[in-house]
């Protein structure tokens, strides 16, 4: 049975076996229901996600979308083509609290400098830590300061069509102007104006209207303004994305990805200003949503002093006492579903471990299969079913363990399509912890094994054992019992 497919033409149903077809269904938050995947264009289907603003270390809330929509982007590679998606997923680099920190770190630089080094040393920093979460690069990588024309184009056009207005140098999206505002969020205006009515700027005409422009203080990015205004200025947050995601993907594109904290207002505010401005009936054909991530049972907080980063969780000992490697902390993101809320805990990540560290060992000196296996397929294929996906991994783990070469050959195969398990050992797996974690089980399995092999003089045999078990960091003691004249064999983990 051929496990490669070819990528198919337009008009023929995408396949992984013969006979087996892909259907992909998502959960599409603008319909609040499971729909079967149909994109645009099967030649380009195109994914946007709302990327980091580079202040601060990204911390562990921020991983979930990436690790999530990584593994969605790695779905849509093995089912269109990887050369058949395009996923962009964009820097935020031009915010009030980058003004704020540049200022706060670099007092003594001029303010642009200062931004220019944070935003930098900022984006370096989350390419590291999430290149250890074995998440791909996006396809492309927008950043918002690239893209200032395409926002200004964006004013233009929304004021042109009657739904933005400038006042006091500002430029407003004026949201009674547009129908169905609120449609994603499932909120009526009423609603929302009711909880919009504190402290309501005075030159918004609808406590609700949003800024998609505004001048720029002394010492802030500034760029000349458009639609008449003299003062430069400087765009608001959400407006960046509808000019991204145009640019990168189209005036409609078929996934818009992110946390579910960003539904209201920023999704919502890009839904309003992407389609008055080109007039489309959507943004995104399916927008998708990950829940929220909470520490040991808490929402994480500076103020409760359980707010973690990705750069703590892999380097310091912060988070459990240990640094924990960046496939574990994968591994263990993965162990929920993605709309789920998931409570992050130190027995979370320990787990992750021990199950990480046994497949490690069981698949050290086996060839991947050239595809993941079509179960796990299926799991992702149903709403990015990952822990679907993860209960398949351990059927095949025992089916593996019981000798069945090709299933550890799709297992491991599996792994690193999932991203959670490559090249790494028991060792590189346990980082930080003062002495690798063994399988207590299967090494008393394996001197017992040793001790037949060495009854039946196959001391070849009992050499390879003593090896493999050196290899998974286990010293062996011989000693013959006093009164049985047995031979007994301790064992300890090496330092
Ligand atoms: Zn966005």
């Amino acid at each position: 049975m051929a496990r490669i497919f070819a990528f198919p033409d337009r008009d023929e149903p995408r396949r992984v076996t013969e006979g087996a077809y892909v259907s992909l269904n998502l959960y599409n938050t603008l319909t609040r229901r499971k729909e079967a995947f149909e994109p645009l264009d099967p030649k380009n289907v195109r994914m946007y996600v709302c990327g980091p603003t580079v202040y601060d270390y990204a911390h562990i809330g921020n991983a979930r979308p990436i690790i999530v929509f990584d593994v969605l982007f790695r779905l849509l590679r093995h089912v269109y083509g990887a050369d058949h998606v395009t996923y962009a997923r964009n820097i935020t680099d031009v915010d009030d609290k980058i003004n704020a920190r540049a200022a706060e770190r670099y007092p003594d630089m001029d303010p642009l400098s200062a931004i220019a080094k944070l935003t930098g040393e900022t984006t370096a920093q989350f390419h590291e830590d999430i290149a250890a979460l074995g998440v791909l690069p996006p396809s492309v990588e927008p950043r918002a300061t690239d893209h200032i024309e395409e926002m200004k184009a964006l004013c233009e056009a929304l004021v042109k069509r009657g739904h933005a207005y400038v006042a006091q140098d500002h430029v407003l999206f004026d949201v009674p102007s547009m129908k169905d505002y609120g449609r994603l969020s499932n909120r009526s205006l009423e609603e929302m104006e009711a909880g919009a009515r504190v402290d309501v700027a005075p030159y918004k005409r609808d406590p609700m209207d949003f800024v998609l422009w505004k001048p720029s203080k002394a010492g802030e990015p500034a760029w000349a303004s458009p639609c008449g205004i003299a003062a430069p200025g400087r765009p608001g947050w959400h407006l960046e994305c509808s000019a991204m995601s145009e640019k990168h993907l189209g005036k409609v594109f078929d996934i818009h990805g992110g946390g579910i904290d960003l539904v209201f207002p920023h999704h919502e505010n890009e839904v309003a200003q992407s389609r008055c401005a080109h007039g489309t009936p959507v943004m995104a054909q399916v927008w998708m949503h990950n829940g929220f991530l909470q520490v040991e049972g808490e929402k994480m907080s500076k103020s409760l002093g359980n707010f973690i980063t990705i750069h703590e969780l892999l380097a310091t000992d912060k988070f459990g006492g240990q640094p924990w490697h960046g496939r574990v902390v994968r591994f263990a993101m993965l162990g929920t579903h993605y709309r789920q809320p998931i409570d992050w805990t130190v027995e979370r990540l320990a787990q992750a471990r021990s199950t990480l560290c046994e497949l490690a060992d069981m698949l050290a000196d086996v060839e991947p299969a050239a595809a993941p296996n079509e179960d796990v397929i299926n799991a992702l294929s149903d709403d990015l079913n990952t822990p679907s996906a993860i209960s398949i991994v351990h059927g095949l783990a025992k089916s593996a363990r019981r000798g069945n070469a090709e299933v550890a050959a799709e297992l491991k195969a599996s792994l690193r399509f999932l991203g959670v398990l490559g090249d790494e050992t028991r060792a590189d797996l346990s980082v930080g912890q003062s002495a690798p974690e063994v399988d207590a089980g299967k090494v008393e399995a394996l001197i017992a094994a040793r001790l037949a092999a060495r009854k039946a003089k196959d001391f070849k045999e009992a050499d390879r054992i003593r090896d493999e078990l050196a290899g998974m960091g286990v010293a062996l003691k011989d000693a013959k019992d006093a009164k049985t004249g047995e031979i007994v064999t301790t064992w300890e983990v090496k330092s």
